[in-house]
Formats: C-alpha cells, structure tokens, sequence
C-alpha cells in the first residue's frame, strides 16, 4: 500500500485545524454546521453513481436512486406536490435545481419572458445566459420582497408573450419572500394565458413548511417547479439539493439513452449517489417532528438575535417566519471573524442549528465595543 508522505500529512491536519476553527464562528451564511453522517460513512468506499433519471433503472447497480426517489416523495409532499405527481432529482445545489426549473420553463414556453426582483439570488443571471432566455429584472422593495407594481406594469407591457416567474422564496440577502398570490392574482388580472412559476426556496423550502402560518412557497400556491437546497437547513459534507416538477412536464423532455440504460432527464449524467443518501439518512434521523423542532428553535434564536441587537441600540430586523437577521454593517473585523454576509450598507447572520443564544451575545457584544457609533 503506497502512502502520502509525511509534509502531506502535515497539511491535512492543519487543514482540519483551519476548517475546526473557522467553524466555531461562522454565523453569516445558511448552513447548518450540525449533523452527524458517522452511520453512512462506510458508503464512501463505493463507486456508487445515480447515473440518469432516478424514477427509471440504469445498468449500473451500484446506485442509491431508491433512496433517490425517497427523498423526493417526502420533499415533494413537503413542497405540497401529491408524490404521484411529482418528479425530481437531487442535485448539486441550489443553483442546479434554479436551472432546471428554468430549463423546464423554456421547454414549455419556448419565447417566454423570465421576470425576476433585484434581489434574486446571483445564480439567475449566469442560468439566463447560460439558458439564453429573455429575462426582465423588476425592481425590488426595500424589504426585498419583489415590486407588485413594478411586476405589474412590465408584464403589462409584454402581454403577447408567457410570462415566467422566478420567484424567491427567501431572498438571500433579506430573507424576503415573493407573494406568489399577488404574483397570481397580476396574471389574472392580465389575463396572461402561459405562464410558468419557479420558486427559488433555497432556504426558506426547508423553514415554511414546519411553522403553523407559512408564506405561500409551494405547488398548491401555483409553483411548476421549485428547487430546494440540501447543505443549507438540513447540513450535509456535501453541497446538495433537490429539484421537483411535475411528471407531466418531464415527459415532454425526456429522452432514452441505450449505453447507460437511463433516461436522460438529468442536467449532469454522472450524478452522486451518496448525496441522496445523506439526505435520506437525515429525514430518518429527524423525522418531520424533528425537523418542525430544529425549525422552532432556530426562528426562536432569530427573534433572540433581533431583541439583543435592538436592545442594544442596533437596528437589527427579520421577516416573518425568516432566520435571516439583518443589522447595519459592522466593521470588517467583525465581518471577517464571523463570516457574515456583508451586501453595501447591511449583513446579516443567520441562526443556523449551530448558531447559539451564546454565540449572539458574543456577536452583539462584538459589535458594540468595536463600533460604538452604530449606536
Ligand atoms: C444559496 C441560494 C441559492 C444557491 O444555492 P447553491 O446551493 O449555492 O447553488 C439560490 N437561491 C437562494 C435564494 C439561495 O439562498
């Protein structure tokens, strides 16, 4: 058995230190630092690959498209989306499952116009070109939910052509959430005859459906696609999501390819087998009353972080049913330690599973005596 030598060893383990060290203080970005994968680790010695479309069989065993399919029921029941009906996958991230539905929109409306606020996550744009699709940007409240008004006029002015909505559902940035029944209620009162409605739910997906008096997000709200991550409320080694739709839109993209026995319904051909495990493995683990309680707890340390910051003469705020705490910009050393997600004038931090009562105060208490003039 060969082995690395000596020096690479040494640079892994002060690459675990580092990665031990910036973990303790990462509060800006929404990902849950908290799980344990330990039971499925052995699965990592398999050349596993979820080669092709999970709902069909491929020639390679050494796959995991059951607990592939899995997932997706539970999420699609989640996301409000009969199982029966739903198709998807598990994907990369976020902005694979932005550009599936997106790539599903422009097959079913070949000339449509995609409409999108200014505070959509920076994915969008590159899928835009990416896709080659026309695309309007609307203009954006100062709450970061989406113009009405502004949605309204253009698609006024556009009426001859389908409209496709991105709406977010949980901006990055604010935490916003797109309205999809005012955003419904502008097609009809246009009497807009195509349209099609994607939600990007990246993290708000995982939030909404576990409180008693969500935002419209999901299938029963109008949304033909919708894509959710899975590193971000959930927490995984892996960046990863899942996408869904509707079976029947599927069908009329789908395409067979005899080499590797799939259908190719897929964006990558070549797909990770252990992602779709993991995911798995997590809904196991937490069951949705564990995860309704995971979601109480982290909406309840947000509302903590809001009083402490306004206590403290910091005018911090968050939107209704969001973790997304968004206070004045502190000064880089604050930014930097704590790995917040600084956009101009604003950041935020948001109380993932990890994010301690403990660990705000130590922020707040930060913020104060490196900048006192923020208050
Ligand atoms: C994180 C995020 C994405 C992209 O997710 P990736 O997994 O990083 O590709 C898309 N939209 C929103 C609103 C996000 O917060």
């Amino acid at each position: 058995m060969k082995e690395i030598s000596r020096e690479a060893r040494a640079r892994l383990a002060a690459l675990k230190e580092t990665y031990e060290e910036a973990s303790a203080y990462a509060l800006g970005y929404p990902v849950n630092f908290d799980f344990d994968y330990e039971e499925i680790l052995p699965f990592l010695k398999f050349n596993a690959n979820n080669v092709g479309d999970p709902f069909h069989g491929t020639n390679y065993r050494v796959n995991s498209h059951d607990f592939e399919r899995e997932v997706v029921g539970k999420f699609a029941n989640l996301m409000r989306l009969d199982p029966e009906d739903a198709w998807g996958y598990v994907t990369t991230g976020g902005t694979e499952g932005n550009m599936y539905g997106l790539y599903m929109a422009r097959e079913l409306h070949p000339q449509g116009v995609v409409y999108f606020s200014q505070d959509t996550h920076y994915s969008i744009l590159k899928i835009m070109q990416v896709l080659n699709m026309r695309n309007i940007m609307i203009k954006s409240q100062d709450n970061g939910e989406i113009d009405y008004d502004d949605l309204y006029e253009t698609i006024r002015i556009n009426r001859d052509v389908p409209v496709i909505m991105m709406a977010n559902i949980g901006t990055t940035m604010k935490g916003a959430v797109d309205d999809l029944r005012k955003v419904r209620k502008i097609l009809d009162d246009l009497a807009i005859r195509q349209s099609y409605i994607h939600s990007d739910a990246a993290l708000s997906g995982m939030i909404l459906p576990f409180v008693a008096d969500p935002q419209p997000y999901g299938f029963d709200e109008g949304a033909d696609s919708l894509a959710v991550s899975g590193h971000k409320l959930i927490g995984s080694p892996i960046p990863c999501g899942v996408v869904l739709t509707r079976k029947e839109y599927v069908a009329r993209i789908s395409r067979s390819v005899e080499y590797v026995g799939v259908m190719d319904t897929t964006i990558p051909g070549s797909r990770n087998a252990w992602t779709p495990l993991l995911l798995w493995y997590a809904l196991e683990k937490h069951g949705m009353e564990g995860l309704t309680d995971i979601v109480a707890e982290m909406l309840s340390v947000a509302e903590y972080a809001v009083q402490r910051f306004n206590d403290s003469g910091i005018p911090a705020w968050r939107h209704h049913n969001s973790v997304t705490v968004v206070f004045p910009r502190p000064p880089q050393e604050v930014v930097s330690k704590w790995q917040l997600a600084p956009y101009r004038d604003i950041a935020h931090l948001i109380t993932m599973p990890h994010v301690t009562r403990q660990l705000v105060d130590q922020l707040v208490d930060e913020c104060l005596a490196i900048a006192p003039a923020t208050r």
